[in-house]
């Protein structure tokens, strides 16, 4: 080998497996070589990383980067920058944007406006247009190999799918092209019925209570069917109730081509904290109540989750200080994604270290969306030939009041004083830094993320 750019040294290499010392070698953007730890090499550049754990760059298919259209919300550069703070180096987009994103040519338009802004490699998932459900059958796979509907809709998701049969015909066509559905569960007639009962909700708490869990099951229960008869591959976004963590297990566990995501904040908070947080943590599908975390939770430790997502959906303070009815769901969190995961794990496994609580990030966070939206010959796991995406954590360190600084451009997080496990010192793009903690203000690199 010529000598290479970069090695860092005396650290841990994890992967969904297990965790080992060795030094990692770094050659042209692209991992070179795993090399027995402290193995002299005479590289460009030695980074001492001695104690401190390497996780490839995370993946996170589930963003909303609200551009074009929402730019008041949020952006590239602003998401990217608090993407690499939260070691994700390669994140999936939303096409709810305004235009949103339902042909192949709005696809390379979105290119455009991205490239050159991005901290992060990027993909993007299609829309689908509610007039015109055939247009989804335009779609390669090169502009996007996957397409998200939406079984309900709210302020910034208009574009919804209520006809069964048009839901039946999309299903048709992703399976004969080969495209992954991403869904949002939930079924808008049953609030559409709820709220026609007993009229729209007066407060925070109400909320909740008025976007039940009998909406995500009904869906849930549709969508098992819809994989059965056309055998569409389904994955289904931030599952937030038992029941349908459990359906969808038991139809994974027959054959069916089915597999769920669950979200940092479904994993984080329940309904108790609505109290407290409001319309901050006023969310679709909404927070729910502590059985349906621990069941969240068990997903995450018995392989029953195949990712897990930020589900980055910023509005601006003043939008989400709206009365209750007109208070938009979402929140940032991309920046706090893997310390979410992180310091659950660490909670709920009191006896376990990182060499075994960091195989499970890199599973869900890295191994799992690679395999799925199909991304395995570049990323997910830091081995020879494969980007250099690579993640430089400290599991000792803690984040007291976290996020420390907050990188999404509406500036505030549901998380704040919440005490995060562990840091993320570095963050490496394609052999380049990303990202780099500093004590008095972060660092960032070139925006030189590529459409993947
Ligand atoms: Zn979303």
């Amino acid at each position: 080998m010529a000598r290479p750019d970069l090695v860092l040294t005396g650290g841990t290499v994890v992967s969904s497996t297990g965790a080992h010392r060795a030094d990692l070698v770094v050659h042209q953007g692209r991992v070179a070589a795993l090399q027995p730890s402290g193995s002299a090499c005479a590289a460009a550049q030695v980074i001492d990383v001695s104690g401190r754990y390497l996780l490839p760059g995370l993946i996170d298919s589930h963003v909303h980067f609200r551009q074009p259209g929402l730019e008041h919300k949020e952006d590239w550069v602003h998401g990217s920058r608090a993407a690499v703070a939260g070691g994700v180096t390669t994140v999936i987009d939303m096409p709810n944007t305004r235009p949103p994103l339902s042909s192949p040519a709005d696809a390379w338009t979105k290119h455009r406006l991205v490239d050159g802004a991005s901290l992060v490699d990027y993909r993007f998932h299609a829309g689908v247009d509610p007039a015109d459900v055939s247009r989804v059958a335009a779609f390669t796979g090169r502009e996007a190999g996957s397409v998200k509907v939406f079984l309900s809709g709210h302020h910034t998701a208009p574009e919804v799918v209520r006809d069964p049969v048009a839901l039946d015909r999309i299903c048709g066509l992703l399976a004969d092209r080969g495209l992954t559905m991403v869904c949002h569960a939930e079924h808008d007639d049953v609030f559409a019925l709820l709220d026609r009962w007993r009229g729209e909700p007066g407060s925070a708490r109400d909320y909740e209570s008025h976007r039940p869990r009998t909406a995500g099951i009904v869906a849930v229960a549709q969508l098992i069917d819809l994989a059965r008869r056309h055998g569409t591959r389904i994955h289904v976004l931030h599952v937030s109730g038992r029941e349908e963590a459990d359906l969808l297990t038991a139809a994974a566990a027959v054959g069916l081509p089915v597999s769920f995501e669950v979200t940092g904040h479904h994993l984080t908070f329940t309904d108790a904290d609505i109290e407290g947080l409001g319309s901050l943590i006023r969310l679709r599908p909404a927070i729910r109540d502590p059985a349906d975390r621990d069941r969240l939770w068990q997903a995450v430790l018995e392989r029953h989750a195949l990712t897990v997502g930020s589900d980055h959906a910023p509005h601006t303070l003043a939008e989400k200080r709206r009365p209750a009815a007109q208070a938009p769901p979402g929140l940032p969190g991309v920046q706090e994604l893997l310390a979410t995961l992180y310091t659950g794990l660490v909670a709920r496994q009191p006896g376990a270290g990182p060499a075994q609580l960091l195989p499970i990030v890199v599973r869900l966070l890295a191994e799992g969306p690679a395999q799925l939206f199909k991304l395995e010959h570049r990323k997910g796991a830091l081995e020879p030939g494969r980007d250099a995406d690579v993640v430089v954590f400290d599991p000792t360190r803690a984040d007291p009041g976290a996020p420390r600084r907050i990188h999404a451009k509406c500036g505030w997080s549901a998380y704040s004083g919440l005490d995060f496990q562990g840091t993320v010192e570095l963050t490496l793009r394609r052999g380049m830094v990303a990202y780099r903690r500093g004590t008095d203000e972060d660092f960032f690199g070139t925006p030189g993320g590529i459409w993947l």
